[in-house]
């Protein structure tokens, strides 16, 4: 199967409605690669990166079942930015890798890559043809993820701090999708970033055949 010309990268904060959004996508027939289920698939019973976890970190950080433990993992690495890069330098590759041949089984005339942290990563950002950027305010996204992780205010607080701000991303976006808005008109907004994208993927297509 020949390369894909022309990707996109859905990316938005912790909350921001990124699932909701792509999920949209995909119901239009649009192939979805979520880097997040990648790696939680990683790091599961008999995921490709159990290994190497288990050899860097101790067998303590891996369960009787035979996945990582995240709790444990996550406690482990908070705080710790060189533990974090170490697990990070295990698992980075692996995404990477795994996201590459999922995208050449895609058979879809493009794809869109969801990637919470694409805008911080350099790498992802080249990848791409194009950034998504699905937006709501930041007292939104507090809102929603208290609601739906039980979280309190401050632990969101929190995880928003390891991410790029919301100008950041903004920044980095070649469309943009508010999420503040309802339902019916988020899909609508969908469908209409779905066909300009239809167009630029046969613009690409023409001109690599040229
Ligand atoms: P995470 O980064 O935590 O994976 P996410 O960016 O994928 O989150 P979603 O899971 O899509 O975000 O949305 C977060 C929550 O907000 C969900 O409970 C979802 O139902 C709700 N939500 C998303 N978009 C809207 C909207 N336009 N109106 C109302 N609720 C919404």
């Amino acid at each position: 199967m020949k390369d894909q010309v022309f990707t996109v990268g859905l990316t938005g904060g912790i909350g921001s409605g990124k699932t909701t959004v792509a999920n949209m996508f995909a119901d239009l027939g649009v192939t979805l690669i979520d880097t997040d289920l990648i790696a939680h698939a990683l790091t599961n019973t008999n995921g490709a990166a159990i290994e190497a976890i288990k050899n860097a970190f101790g067998a303590d950080f891996i369960q009787f079942s035979g996945a990582m433990d995240r709790a444990k993992m996550r406690l482990h690495v908070f705080g710790q930015p060189e533990e974090k890069k170490r697990l990070e330098a295990i698992l980075h590759p692996l995404i990477r890798e795994e996201t590459e041949a999922a995208a050449k089984r895609s058979t879809g005339i493009y794809t869109i890559f969801v990637v919470p942290l694409l805008v911080e990563s350099k790498s992802w950002k080249q990848r791409v043809s194009r950034v998504l950027v699905v937006d709501c305010s930041e007292q939104i996204q507090i809102q929603r993820v208290m609601s739906r992780n039980g979280m309190t205010r401050e632990q969101v607080l929190a995880i928003m701090q390891t991410q790029a701000s919301r100008d950041e991303r903004l920044k980095a976006a070649d469309d943009i999708i508010d999420s503040e808005r309802d339902l019916a008109e988020i899909r609508q907004d969908v469908r209409r970033l779905h066909d300009k994208y239809l167009q630029l993927s046969k613009a690409a297509q023409t001109n690599t055949t040229q």
